[in-house]
């Protein structure tokens, strides 16, 4: 149900997709609309001029069809289930418009798991907490990254084959207390294997964070991001290009990590999503 704040635009009635309906729409990633999901949001007709639309605050990646302008929204893993709204900024002969539409958010339930940790390696000491504090506006800066052009293709190929060792969006209980569910997909591969660009991107940041260790961003366009984290090796520099499937560098297990392992994790809007939803075989 669209809310107009300025009236006389209701030609752009704007309604959630039933996108197993649309052939054309089969390019995007899967309609999955709970928290750690994407949903495809019909924006408007596709003549209409959308300037920018916005979620939380955060730029939202929109793919323009023959059926329409669609949203492509990541939502946060911690959103609240029920109507959210997208705000929308539009011309409307030579106006400026702004609007919301809104889309429902479904629960989900992922799986919990309880980990016991020596509360002493919890405790960071006053050097590790300079780095930390160095490292959160860099992150913060590189998930929120904007860049214009649309992306080539939502299909994301696994950085590496490997088993699948813990699925995006698992809860975790750390000795006992509610901890950060898990924001990325865990493949379990030793020191040194080759990682994979999940698509052609272009390189945004390359450092080595207290908690993530080396570690790269890839930007796929429109705010589109695939991270690379516990790396041992980094074989690209901020500001290249890389093609679908060139190698960045290699697994390891830098950052604070209990054995090597690639953690890959995708953005959407500046929030991560869960990977499996863009990869060809799930
Ligand atoms: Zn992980």
């Amino acid at each position: 149900m669209a809310g107009c704040i300025r009236g006389g635009w209701h030609a752009l009635l704007l309604a959630a997709l039933n996108v197993s309906a649309h052939a054309q729409l089969g390019s995007l990633p899967r309609h999955s609309p709970y928290p750690g999901g994407v949903a495809i949001v019909k924006l408007s007709d596709a003549d209409a001029p959308v300037l920018e639309v916005t979620y939380g605050g955060n730029r939202v990646l929109t793919v323009l069809l023959s059926e329409g302008l669609f949203g492509v929204v990541g939502i946060p893993l911690d959103a609240t289930p029920g109507m959210q709204q997208l705000q929308i900024n539009a011309a409307k002969d030579g106006v400026r418009v702004a609007y919301q539409t809104a889309f429902e958010i479904k629960t989900k339930t992922y799986a919990t798991q309880h980990l016991r940790i020596d509360p002493r390696f919890l405790q960071l000491s006053p050097e590790n907490q300079k780095r930390v504090e160095r490292d959160q506006p860099l992150i913060a800066t590189a998930k929120t990254h904007w860049s214009e052009a649309r992306p080539a293709s939502f299909v994301l190929d696994l950085p590496t084959p490997g088993r699948l060792s813990a699925r995006f969006g698992l809860r975790r209980t750390l000795n006992g207390k509610e901890s950060w569910p898990h924001g990325g997909l865990d493949v379990a591969v030793g020191t040194g294997t080759p990682l994979r660009a999940a698509a052609a991107a272009r390189v945004i940041a390359v450092d080595d964070y207290f908690y993530s260790g080396k570690s790269v961003w890839l930007d796929h366009g429109q705010g589109f991001i695939t991270l690379y984290i516990h790396m041992s090796r980094i074989d690209v520099k901020d500001g290249d290009t890389v093609e679908r499937g060139s190698v960045i560098g290699l697994s390891g297990a830098s950052g604070q990590v209990t054995g090597p392992h690639l953690h890959w994790a995708v953005v959407l809007n500046g929030v991560y999503v869960d990977p499996e939803l863009f990869l060809k075989t799930p």
